[in-house]
């Protein structure tokens, strides 16, 4: 592997990039501990630095090997906790400073279930294994800090996958219909794409693109333009059945992904969408805003180009056919 694909996966892969960061960190500040413990002949620490160093490397070693970063990332936060319970018994005191930053790594690594989970148990097997907290109210201000540090990061950690989900919804919609864009599409047609690898289910795609579109903007301008698409968004929500799924590809271009039986019934489905749009879309001053669909069959063995690529032939053929007509690609 070259310095370009470290480069690279580091960038692209937000779960690799957080394992190796927190694991060299790991490792770089627990080696010079391990060398001072060589040192002074205190093997049983020395062992306990080793297997850390081991443990946190294999694992992010194996991430990068075999692209799987869930199991790792679930194997280190609960080999973090019990490196924790280790060193409490083997540094005394000293081991809880190390425990703190641990657990809260931890939220940074896995789900913050486990996260939690390994907290709880860390402090649990603490108390109970005896020790160095004898004393109450050393134990008391050890398990209290624990769990508030460990509270504070899992609230933070909850709002930051809650944003983070947010973002990811707002990512894939349109800002002016609010229904899916074409970057959603993408991903759904590449998800369509396994599905029909793996069963003979038959998907169709149409493309509706409204009819002299740029006459309406002309006329009544664009903010009318906006209204209307709005309006066509709307309506054909209305018009879907329940596994259809609606996109908007761009411009007055819109994009339905449906299961259907055979090109027949996908131009059925089209066509009602189309007289839909005749009878109820207007531009505001009385004319019909009418629509012309190009629709194809999905096939197994073609790539997402080429369905779109079929769609958009027949939505041309449509449009030289005289407009507002529905034409399915045989295939
Ligand atoms: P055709 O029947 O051949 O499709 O004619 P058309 O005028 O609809 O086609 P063309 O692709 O030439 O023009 C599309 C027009 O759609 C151009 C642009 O003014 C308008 N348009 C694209 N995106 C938007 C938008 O977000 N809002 C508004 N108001 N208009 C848009
Ligand atoms: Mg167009
Ligand atoms: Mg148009």
């Amino acid at each position: 592997m070259n310095l370009g694909t470290v480069h690279y996966r580091l960038r692209n892969d937000f779960q690799l990039a957080i394992l190796t960061l927190l694991g060299s960190l790991t490792v770089l500040s627990i080696t010079p501990f391990a060398v001072y413990r060589a040192i002074a002949e205190e093997w049983l620490a020395f062992a306990m630095d080793i297997g850390a160093i081991t443990g946190i490397s294999g694992g992010v070693l194996h991430a990068w090997r075999t692209g799987d970063t869930a199991r790792p990332s679930t194997f280190l936060c609960y080999f973090v906790g019990v490196m924790a319970v280790i060193a409490s018994h083997v540094l005394g005191v000293v081991g809880t400073y190390w425990i703190y930053p641990a657990l809260i790594a931890n939220f940074f690594l896995a789900p913050r279930k486990h996260a939690f989970i390994t907290a709880m148990l860390v402090l649990t097997l603490i108390m109970l294994t005896g020790g160095w907290h004898r004393e109450t109210l050393e134990a008391a201000s050890f398990a209290v800090t624990l769990v508030l540090s460990v509270l504070l990061t899992y609230v933070f950690a909850y709002r930051v996958a809650e944003q983070r989900e947010e973002l990811r919804r707002l990512a894939s919609l349109d800002a002016l219909t609010g229904i899916y864009n074409r970057r959603e599409l993408l991903s759904e047609l590449a998800r369509t794409q396994r599905i029909i690898a793996r069963e003979s289910r038959n998907h169709g795609l149409l493309i509706l693109d409204l009819d002299h579109f740029k006459e309406v903007n002309d006329r009544f301008g664009h903010l009318q333009g906006d209204e209307i698409l709005v309006r066509f968004a709307r309506l054909l929500e209305g018009s879907l059945r329940p596994l259809d799924r609606l996109f908007r590809f761009g411009g007055e271009e819109f994009v339905i992904l449906t299961q259907v039986d055979d090109a027949k019934t996908l131009g059925a489905i089209a066509e009602k969408l189309r007289a839909t749009a005749e009878k109820w879309l207007d531009d505001g001053h009385g004319s019909p805003v009418t629509t012309s669909i190009g629709g194809t069959l999905l096939r197994p063995d073609e790539s997402i180009e080429q369905w779109i690529a079929r769609a958009d032939d027949a939505l041309y053929r449509a449009k030289h056919a005289g407009r507002n007509r529905v034409v399915i690609e045989a295939g």
